[in-house]
C-alpha cells in the first residue's frame, strides 16, 4: 500500500555532487527541496570515485618518491607497505566527506529521503512506498561500472568499486580496458607493488586522447614495471585455486589474484520507472536532454553522467547549479561543454583541455603544432628517467590556442590555468607574451617558440 507523504516544488533523485549541489542552490532560491539517495550521500565522486580513487593514488605514488629520494642522499632500507591501514584511512575520511554532504543539505533546508526512489508519475516519485509529489523533477542517479559480456567476466571480475576497498592486496591483477579508470588503478596497484597488466583492444592507451599523449602513456607505463597487453582482448574468465585466469586472444592466459573490468560505465536509468513514462533514453540508456537538461517530459530534467554528456563531476556541479538557477533562480543559463579540462591520475599524469591533433586537423584544416619534451629537474638526480611531454595546438589562421596536452608531474594542476586562457579565447601570441615562472615545468607553455616540422 502506497500512501501520500509531501509535496515539494522539486524532488532531486540522487544524492551525489550534481544532485545535491542542484538542490542547496534551489532550496536557496526559496524552493522547497527533497532529495532521495539509497546509498551514501556523495555519490559516485566521494564515495566510490574520485575522491578515496585519488586518496589512493597518493598513497601508492610515495614508493616512486621513496625511490627518486635515494638520488637525493636519502638511505631509505626496504619499503613495507600496510593496505588494511590504507583503506581504513581512507574510509574515515570518506566517513566524514559524507557527514559533510549530509549537512550541506540540512543547512540548505532540504529534505533528505533515504531509500531508492521510483517515478511513478511526471510529477510523483515513489520511495519505500510513500508517495512524494514535485512541480519539478531532477534525475542525477550518475552511473555504474559496465562488464562486458564474455563468460566469466561479470561473475569473477571486480570493478573500480571493489577494488577500492579489497580486504586483501592483490599481489598480481590484470585489469582491462585503457580509459580512466583503467589507467588510473594501474598505477594504483602497480605504485603498490602489485605486478600489474593492463589489457586493452587498441593499440595505445586512453583512444580519444591525442596520440602522441597516447604513445608517451604507453612508454611511460611500461618504464614504470606495468605489463602492457595491447590489441588483446580477454576472452574468457575463470577462477580456481583461490586466483582467477584471464584467458587472452592471443591464446595465452594470465594467473592473477586479481582482474579489475575498467571497460566503461553505464547511465543508471534501469529502474527508475522512465519507460512507464515514455521518457526517451539514448542507445547507452542515457536520458536525453536539451540544452536546459529538460527532458521530453516538461516536468522531467535530468543532469551529470546519466545524461552522458561529459562524465565529469565539476560538469554535473555546474549542470546542476544552472538547473536550479534557472528554473528556481529567475535565472536561465545553460552550461558551456565546450573546452573542459579533465585529467587522468594515472602515474605519470596526464592532463589535456581543447581538441586532440587529429580532431584540431579536422576542426580547422591548417594547424600547427608546438611540442616539448624533457627530464624534469627533480629526475635529474633522481636517476628516473622519465620524461614529461606537452604539446600545443594552434589553428594557423587565427593563432587561437585549439589544444593544449600534457604528460607529466602536476599537469592536472597546470591545466586549469591553462583551460581559463584557452576558454577566453587566448593565441600562441598571448601564450608567448606571458612570461615563465622559472624554473618550472609550467613554463615550457609560454616558451615554445619553434612549431613542430612535419616531414
Ligand atoms: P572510458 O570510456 O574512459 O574507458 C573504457 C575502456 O573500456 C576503454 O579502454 C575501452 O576501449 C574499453 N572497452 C569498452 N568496451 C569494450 C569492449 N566491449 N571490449 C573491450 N574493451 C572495451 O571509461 P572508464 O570506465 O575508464 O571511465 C568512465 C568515465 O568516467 C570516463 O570516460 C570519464 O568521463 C569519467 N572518469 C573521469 C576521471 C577523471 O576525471 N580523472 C576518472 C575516472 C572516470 P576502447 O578505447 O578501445 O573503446
Amino acid at each position: 500500500m502506497t500512501k501520500f507523504a509531501g509535496n515539494f516544488d522539486l524532488i532531486v533523485i540522487g544524492a551525489g555532487s550534481g544532485g545535491v549541489r542542484a538542490g542547496r542552490i534551489a532550496a536557496g532560491h526559496g524552493a522547497t527541496v527533497a532529495v532521495v539517495e539509497g546509498d551514501r550521500p556523495g555519490g559516485t565522486c566521494v564515495i566510490r570515485g574520485c575522491v578515496p580513487k585519488k586518496l589512493l593514488m597518493y598513497g601508492s605514488s610515495f614508493s616512486a618518491d621513496t625511490e627518486d629520494a635515494r638520488g637525493f642522499g636519502w638511505q631509505i632500507d626496504a619499503l613495507s607497505h600496510d593496505w588494511s591501514a590504507l583503506i581504513a584511512a581512507k574510509d574515515a575520511e570518506i566517513i566524514r566527506l559524507e557527514g559533510i554532504y549530509r549537512s550541506l543539505l540540512k543547512n540548505a533546508g532540504a529534505t533528505l529521503i533515504e531509500g531508492w526512489g521510483r517515478l511513478t508519475g511526471p510529477n510523483q516519485v515513489t520511495v519505500n512506498s510513500k508517495v512524494y509529489r514535485a512541480g519539478k523533477i531532477l534525475i542525477a542517479v550518475g552511473g555504474t561500472p559496465q562488464y562486458i559480456n564474455v563468460p566469466g567476466m561479470a561473475e569473477y571480475a571486480i570493478s573500480s568499486n571493489e577494488a577500492l576497498d579489497l580486504v586483501e592486496f592483490p599481489r598480481e591483477i590484470a585489469i582491462y580496458g585503457s580509459g580512466y579508470i583503467a589507467l588510473e588503478f594501474a598505477g594504483i596497484f602497480n605504485g603498490l607493488g602489485a605486478q600489474t597488466h593492463l589489457i586493452y583492444r587498441s593499440d595505445l592507451p586512453l583512444r580519444g586522447f591525442d596520440d602522441d599523449v597516447r604513445a608517451h602513456m604507453a612508454a611511460a607505463l611500461t618504464d614504470r614495471g606495468i605489463i602492457l597487453h595491447p590489441e588483446t582482448t580477454i576472452d574468457q574468465v575463470t577462477a580456481e585455486n583461490s586466483g582467477k585466469q584471464a584467458h587472452l586472444s592471443d591464446g595465452s592466459s594470465l594467473a592473477v589474484d586479481q582482474i579489475m573490468a575498467a571497460t566503461g560505465r553505464r547511465p543508471n536509468t534501469a529502474n527508475l520507472g522512465l519507460d512507464d513514462l515514455g521518457v526517451k533514453l539514448g542507445k547507452q540508456g542515457e536520458i536525453i536532454v536539451d540544452d536546459m537538461s529538460q527532458t521530453n517530459l516538461p516536468s522531467l530534467y535530468a543532469i551529470g553522467d546519466v545524461t552522458n554528456r561529459i562524465n565529469l563531476t565539476p560538469v554535473a556541479i555546474a549542470e546542476g547549479h544552472a538547473f536550479a538557477d534557472s528554473e528556481f533562480g529567475n535565472f536561465k543559463r545553460q552550461v558551456d561543454h565546450v573546452n573542459v579540462a579533465s585529467a587522468v591520475f594515472s602515474q605519470p599524469p596526464i592532463a589535456s583541455v581543447g581538441l586532440s591533433e587529429a580532431a584540431a586537423k579536422k576542426a580547422y584544416g591548417e594547424i600547427t603544432v608546438f611540442e616539448s619534451q624533457f627530464r624534469a629537474m627533480k629526475n635529474t638526480i633522481s636517476g628516473r628517467d622519465e620524461k614529461t611531454y606537452m604539446k600545443l595546438i594552434v589553428d594557423k589562421t587565427t593563432d587561437s590556442v585549439v589544444g593544449v596536452h600534457m604528460m607529466g608531474p602536476d599537469c592536472g594542476e597546470i591545466m586549469q590555468g591553462i583551460a581559463i586562457a584557452v576558454k577566453m579565447g587566448a593565441t600562441k601570441a598571448d601564450f608567448d607574451a606571458t612570461i615563465g615562472i622559472h624554473p618550472t615545468a609550467a613554463e615550457e607553455f609560454v616558451t615554445m617558440r619553434s612549431a613542430r616540422v612535419d616531414t
